[in-house]
């Protein structure tokens, strides 16, 4: 599924199967999670896209080909990879391993990153080319952990290679919202009293990891999005309400999922001395003025971009202990837009996932 221009749908073609180079592995793609982030690049509020781009940086599939010399770089884990594995394709899809950012254990700032389905081709398609210094090698141990999500009778009945494939679209949206929301979760540091502003898929799943972490949960959602509400109570926030509510005691710290900038300062006002208000999102509306004194005490704004690859690691090893619970909502590769314009109206009931049969 093709973008061609900024602000058309996307289109079906015939495009020729990629070839892995120096360094690449070529992933047939199982399971693609959509993520908000497609939908900023689809209407142009992201810089410079590659033209004609294949979005998806959520991908989960089995590696078809190894290309020269992968195994001989140093990927950050000591995994070696081998036709049939299975891996997790992120968001970051290469940086340059130089820059005074990568240099200092900042990859996600480098300043020649690369980013899968947006300067690189992702995953809304059969199959993709990924660097394999970027992948993350994901084990039957490490899915299995997911297959009471797909069916929660199967537990009791093993693994078999079928129930593990159908576990796979419940860990595609680890790859992004759950790698990044682990790295603005990780940016409020020892907070205990842990506000959540737009409790979508990632505030879902970053949820779980902090209640794990016995921190308390406070959920703001849309005022009077009573579901919403309903389901951050059920899944163990202590309160939940509308983001132009205040919750009952401040908070240690907040974190801003949804687009919305007036939340900065609302979040802001929120904030118990000496707190934090982090930034989740990749693309946010103007955030208004507002008086010093909101920002006195110590009080910080900051905002999280992209992963680095420990991150990742990381939330791939406390993941499947919480476990973490995704609710998905599974597409055709050819009903991406439908899959697309469902988010975009907010009528999805858990992450979309395009499961790719071929
Ligand atoms: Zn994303
Ligand atoms: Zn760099």
């Amino acid at each position: 599924m093709v973008l061609e221009e900024i602000g058309t749908a996307l289109a079906l073609r015939d495009v020729p199967k990629p070839r892995p180079g120096r360094g690449q592995l070529l992933v047939r793609v199982n399971a693609c999670a959509i993520c908000r982030t497609d939908l900023h690049i689809v209407d142009g509020e992201l810089p410079n896209p590659k033209l004609p781009l294949i979005l998806g940086h959520q991908i989960v599939g089995r590696v078809e080909e190894v290309g020269d010399a992968v195994n001989q770089q140093s990927p950050i884990s000591d995994q070696q990879f081998a036709v049939g594995d299975r891996v997790g394709i992120p968001w970051l899809g290469w940086t340059d391993g130089e820059c005074p950012y990568c240099r200092s254990n900042r990859e996600n700032l480098c300043d020649r990153g690369r980013f899968i389905g947006y300067n690189i081709d992702g995953g809304y398609a059969e199959f993709t080319v990924a660097d394999a210094r970027y992948c993350f090698p994901l084990p039957d141990e490490v899915v299995a952990a997911f297959v009471s999500n797909a069916e929660p009778d199967k537990q009791a009945l093993g693994t078999s290679a079928s129930t593990l494939a159908q576990a796979e679209a419940h860990v595609a949206p680890l790859l992004c919202a759950g790698m990044l929301g682990y790295r603005s979760y990780r940016k409020t540091g020892e907070a205990r009293r842990l506000g959540i502003y737009g409790f979508g898929n990632a505030a879902h799943l970053i949820a779980q990891i902090a209640i794990y972490e016995k921190k308390e949960i406070f959920a703001f959602t849309r005022p009077g999005d009573k579901i919403g509400q309903e389901s951050a109570k059920k899944i163990g926030a202590v309160w939940a309400g509308g983001s132009n509510e205040m919750p009952p005691e401040k908070l240690d710290a907040a974190i801003i999922f949804a687009p919305v900038g007036t939340l900065v300062p609302a979040a802001l006002r929120a904030l118990a001395k000496g707190g934090v208000v982090v930034c989740g999102g990749i693309h946010m509306s103007d955030i208004p003025s507002f008086p010093y004194v909101d920002l006195w005490n110590e009080r910080v704004i900051t905002s999280v971009a992209n992963l680095t690859r420990r991150d990742g690691e990381e939330f791939l090893k406390l993941a499947p202990r919480v476990p973490v619970k995704t609710k998905i909502e599974t597409f055709e590769l050819d009903d991406a837009n439908a899959a697309l314009e469902k988010f975009r109206r907010g009528q999805l009931d858990g992450t979309a996932v395009l499961v790719v049969s071929s």
